[in-house]
């Protein structure tokens, strides 16, 4: 559920419609709802109710810092994954106590980086990474507290691309070793063992995939609580699904989630840590684009937009579905047209759908992808040149730009043209 509904045949987010955004900040923008991201971060909140729990917002979805201010005032902790995103969590006001820091490369830089500001956990990937923690963390005379992410060999039935946790995949260490990198991990000075970490990939629809992976990690907990070690929080990862068109089948609610945690490691007296991002950002977003030209090809039509694959990737890069829909509401029985929906970059993978049915467009028509709040404005680059997109929060009839468009004096400042040129 996401709130940008037609109002008075106009697409508004929440009670702002997209036409006075398009008309102050020009187009291509993202707009966020801060509703949604409220309303998600609490069905996740409240699906956790009676155990006790951190929700930790995985905010490479998403990590404009208005978006982490707004989850962190309802309690949210935060998942990072480098240093930059460990600084834009304490720049939004996270407490670093809720701060949870994952990858598989973490650096020197990033681990004393971690350790000087404070942090809830490091969830460790390796042997390697364990001893440099370690010994980084033993010359500054501290203790890293850690959990290990296991890697449980479980098929998440997702796309290969964000798949984390087959054995083939980079990420944590194999299950089968858990017990002797926990010993190691015990007898390893500046290391305070805390608990056990599993994240299996992103987009899942499925509920079996979490089960088979939580079970096991139940299963690990009370070996190593037989090996000595203080298992006392488990951290299960994100990557539940959302509905990317309206028509599908919906993936599995929060609640259901919740239930089947419960379920599974419930009983283990453990505090539960999850990281969503998707789930909490994906549909609390949308990215507001402008209709260029209508170009007929031979046998096609084309809806050539003003935003592109840098600004918005997913199709490009996983095959990804984004509804896409006229901000006008078209009026009942209107007719539909086929187009393929492309953007103006030098590629042909620039493309966000084929043969996608719509209402008819014209150049100068506004257009909005649902679904975009996730995985969107973190992954634009400016690719040909193009200035990184405008993030705009709207919070009831109020709006505010989050991220402003740079001009063309700024992107181009930034090169600097050697003496001997
Ligand atoms: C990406 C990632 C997440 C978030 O995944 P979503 O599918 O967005 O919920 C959580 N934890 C880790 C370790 C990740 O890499």
């Amino acid at each position: 559920m996401d709130h940008f509904d037609y109002k008075n045949g106009v697409l508004c987010a929440e009670d702002v419609p997209l036409p006075e955004i398009a008309a102050e900040v020009g187009t291509p923008a993202y707009v966020y709802s801060t509703a949604t991201l409220e309303r998600h971060y609490r069905l996740f909140d409240e699906a956790l109710d009676g155990l006790p729990h951190l929700v930790c917002y995985a905010m490479k979805a998403a990590s404009n810092q208005a978006i982490l201010k707004t989850l962190a005032a309802l309690g949210a902790g935060m998942d990072v994954v480098s240093g930059g995103e460990y600084a834009r969590a304490v720049a939004a006001g996270v407490a670093p106590d809720k701060i949870v820091f994952a990858g598989v490369g973490k650096t020197e830089a990033e681990i004393r980086q971690a350790l000087t500001g404070g942090l809830r956990q490091f969830n460790v990937e390796s042997e390697p990474e364990l001893q440099l923690i370690s010994r980084i963390a033993a010359e500054m005379g501290v203790s890293a507290p850690v959990t290990i992410r296991v890697n449980p060999d479980v098929d998440a039935k997702t796309h290969a691309k964000i798949a984390t946790g087959k054995s083939e995949n980079k990420f944590g260490i194999p299950i089968s070793k858990a017990r002797a990198v926990y010993a190691e991990a015990a007898a390893l000075p500046g290391i305070e063992v805390v608990g056990i970490d599993v994240h299996i990939g992103s987009q899942l629809t499925e509920l079996a995939p979490f089960e088979a992976a939580y079970r096991k990690v139940a299963e690990l907990t009370e070996t190593l609580r037989g090996d000595g070690h203080d298992i006392q929080r488990l951290d299960l990862g994100g990557g539940l699904g959302i509905p990317y068109a309206r028509s599908n089948s919906a993936p599995p609610l929060p609640t259901e989630y919740g239930a089947l945690i419960k379920e599974t490691v419930g009983h283990l007296g453990c505090e539960i840590e999850i990281e969503p991002g998707r789930l909490i950002a994906g549909n609390a977003g949308i990215l507001l684009s402008r209709v260029i030209y209508v170009k007929e090809g031979e046998g096609r039509r084309f809806l050539i937009l003003d935003a592109a694959m840098n600004d918005l990737i997913r199709p490009a890069m996983y095959d990804a579905w984004h509804d896409i829909v006229p901000v006008i509401e078209p009026a009942a029985g209107h007719e539909r047209t086929e187009y393929d929906v492309v953007g103006p970059v030098c590629e042909s993978g620039d493309t966000f759908a084929k043969g996608r049915a719509m209402p008819e467009l014209q150049a100068g028509d506004l257009v909005a992808f649902r679904s975009a709040g996730a995985y969107g404005a973190v992954m634009s680059s400016e690719y040909n040149t193009r200035p990184l997109i405008p993030e705009i929060l709207v919070k009831g009839d109020h709006h505010a730009v989050i991220r402003a468009r740079p001009n063309f004096d700024e992107i181009i400042s930034r090169d600097s043209i050697p003496e001997w040129l």
